[in-house]
Formats: C-alpha cells, structure tokens, sequence
C-alpha cells in the first residue's frame, strides 16, 4: 500500500483529537532540564505529584545538573518525595545527571541533541540506569525536540480499540508503526502523544466514555463488542 495511505488512518485521529481537544501545549517544564527531571519523576505517578517535587526543587534552588548531583542522596529523596518512590527515582535522577555531566553537557543539556543521530543517542539514553524506552522518547522528543514518538498505556489501549494495531506488540513494534507513517516532525509527535494522553484520560478509559468521544465514528471499538 503506498505510504500516504497507509498514513491516512493516523493523521485522520491526529487532526480529529487536535480539532475537538485543542493544542495541549506540552511539555508543562521550564527548560530542558526541567523537563528530563519531569520524564524521570512521573514513572508511575500522577503529574500533580511530579509538580510538587519539581516545585521543592526549584525552591532550593536545586534544579540543575550540578546542584542534584552535590546533593545527598537523603537530601535529595527528601525534596523529590511527593513524587512516590523517592529513594528508587534519587538514585535514577542521580544516574541521569551524571551521565549529562560525562556527555559534557551539564550546564546545557539540550546541547545533548547536537551530539549524533538519533538512534545512538536514544541508546546511550537507554543505557542510563532508569531510563526506559518511554522516559528515553519523552526525554528525546519533548527535552530536546527530536522527532522520537512516545508511546504508553493510553497509545496501546486507544489504538487498538481503534484496530490500527493489535494491543499485544512490544513498545518497540509501536514506536515503528507509527513512525513509519508519520512524517518526521518533532512538532507533530509532540502534539500527537499529548491529545492521546487527554482522549485516555477523558474517553478512552479503562470503562470507555464512547457516546463523546470525538473518534466515535472512526473507531471500530475493537474488543469492546
Ligand atoms: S470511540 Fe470509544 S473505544 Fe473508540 S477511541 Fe473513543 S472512547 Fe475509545
């Protein structure tokens, strides 16, 4: 099938989300840095969480590279703990840091994204201690601007509720289909995974809201009838 078709489906429920749901204006972080940290802080908890260590951070005055790592560990744990598994995410957020610090790029680390093409620098990022495939995309596309897509819970149960993938495949296998599809554009990943974020939270949900949703007429519900 040639390949402007077989993208159809997927900018189809990109520009009915964007037109019913609206820019979502991601990523919610300062800098680039704020924003790695936010990638890190937000494995398994809710956002709000995320706001309140963020906002410990910033208020002593430890929200950069050099200053995470001068830290203690318990000091460190003790600003970080509204995020949930504070003693787990110091000892990453650490690893993070050290690594920017080694790549040279402590004191600017969107300066990361000028060092090689993508997939080696999404390597070294998966060889960081925490860092896993979808802390390494939000880090590469919503940090550094790079055009590598996120996917998550809200990705696998929409789209194949959707029958534009089969639910079951790995992280890997999904990233691909979509960027197979999609034109390599930063703008457009970014906007992508942050309006499938809010249809998962707002519709697409475990019980799903589907007389509202703004897909309900693209959408088979596939596993749902
Ligand atoms: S119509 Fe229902 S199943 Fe399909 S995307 Fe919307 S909420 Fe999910």
């Amino acid at each position: 099938m040639p390949k402007h078709l077989e993208a159809a489906p997927w900018l189809a429920v990109h520009d009915r989300l964007l037109a019913a749901l609206g820019a979502q204006h991601w990523w919610p972080g300062e800098t680039p840095f704020e924003v790695m940290v936010g990638a890190v802080l937000t494995q398994n908890t809710a956002w709000s969480n995320v706001e309140r260590a963020i906002a410990n951070l910033k208020a002593a005055d430890a929200l950069s590279v050099a200053a995470i790592l001068r830290l203690g560990d318990g000091e460190l744990a003790a600003l970080i703990r509204p995020a949930g598994y504070f003693n787990v995410k110091t000892r990453r957020l650490k690893a993070l840091c050290g690594f920017l610090e080694r790549a040279g790029v402590g004191g600017d680390p969107v300066r990361l994204a000028r060092g090689g093409r993508l997939p080696a620098l999404r390597q070294r990022l998966l060889e960081v201690n925490g860092v896993g495939e979808e802390t390494a995309d939000s880090i590469l596309l919503y940090a550094l601007g790079l055009p590598s897509f996120v996917v998550d819970a809200y990705t696998r149960r929409i789209f194949a509720r959707l029958g534009l993938i089969g639910g079951a495949e790995t992280y890997a296998h999904i990233r691909r289909t979509f960027m197979d599809r999609l034109p390599p554009d930063p703008a457009l990943y970014n906007e992508y995974h942050a309006l499938i974020v809010a249809l998962g939270k707002d519709f697409c949900r475990p019980k799903p809201r589907c007389a509202s949703c703004p897909l309900v007429d693209l959408c088979p519900r596939r596993g749902l009838e």
